[in-house]
């Protein structure tokens, strides 16, 4: 059976089942409630609102399966890879990368050549900062590492560059605390926006900085920090 006849079949075992409003009503309100994180100025209610949605839509699709009563169930093979897949990347790859980058980068740490870096960061999360050859002014985190190339170190003063310190040591904060927040979100295919987690980071980074550190920064090397 192909995956577009399956999709049929699921259409069919809905409509014949019972609990085809409950399926109907779990992605309503769990679209409702994702549009409404979207739109909600608290992070806590946002963050708090967009795992509803996930766990609704989540609940709708395990739902589905257990109305299926196809034979052929190869959109269930497809979706548990890409689960087995997604988990296997943000609990093992992810979590490594910044080991595959300091290899490959031929990154130093930081501590090194400017000892207050690894101290700015030790108060702020468990990570390593490290430095790397470029001209390219650059920065950003991977895994529990902070990388910054020698062309940022060059053009920022102490001050900028403890802002751009504490915007990647609040990634790292906020990807080590919400592991399975991701794992729901690729399940479930939804995500909070990029833009959202990099305002959220700049934020954090002109509490610890000040934002006139932040914003000299951003206008030195607007779009290199991220
Ligand atoms: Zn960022």
């Amino acid at each position: 059976m192909s995956v577009s006849g399956e999709f049929n079949c699921f259409g069919l075992c809905l409509r014949l089942s019972d609990f085809a409003p409950f399926v109907a009503l779990f992605v309503v309100v769990s679209i409702a409630l994702l549009a409404a994180s979207m739109m909600l100025k608290r992070p806590k209610q946002r963050l708090m609102t967009f795992v509803s949605a996930q766990i609704l839509s989540l609940l709708a699709v395990v739902a589905t399966f257990y109305l299926m009563k196809c034979d052929e169930m190869l959109t269930i093979y497809i979706y548990l890879g890409y689960v087995i897949i997604s988990t296997v990347l943000i609990f093992g790859v992810l979590r490594y990368y910044d080991r595959i980058l300091i290899r490959r980068l031929d990154a130093k740490p930081a501590g090194s050549i400017m000892e207050w870096m690894q101290d700015f960061v030790d108060g702020l999360v468990t990570a390593r900062v490290y430095y790397f050859d470029s001209a390219i002014p650059r920065a950003f985190a991977a895994g529990r590492s902070i990388f910054v190339s020698i062309g940022l170190l060059e053009m920022l003063d102490d001050n900028e560059l403890k802002a751009v310190l504490a915007h990647e040591a609040w990634h790292i904060r906020q990807n080590t605390q919400t592991p399975y927040l991701k794992q729901l979100a690729l399940m479930t295919f939804s995500s909070s926006s990029e833009s959202e987690l990099e305002y959220r980071a700049d934020r954090f980074a002109s509490e610890i900085a000040g934002s006139a550190a932040l914003t000299s920064a951003r206008n030195k090397v607007d779009k290199v920090f991220i």
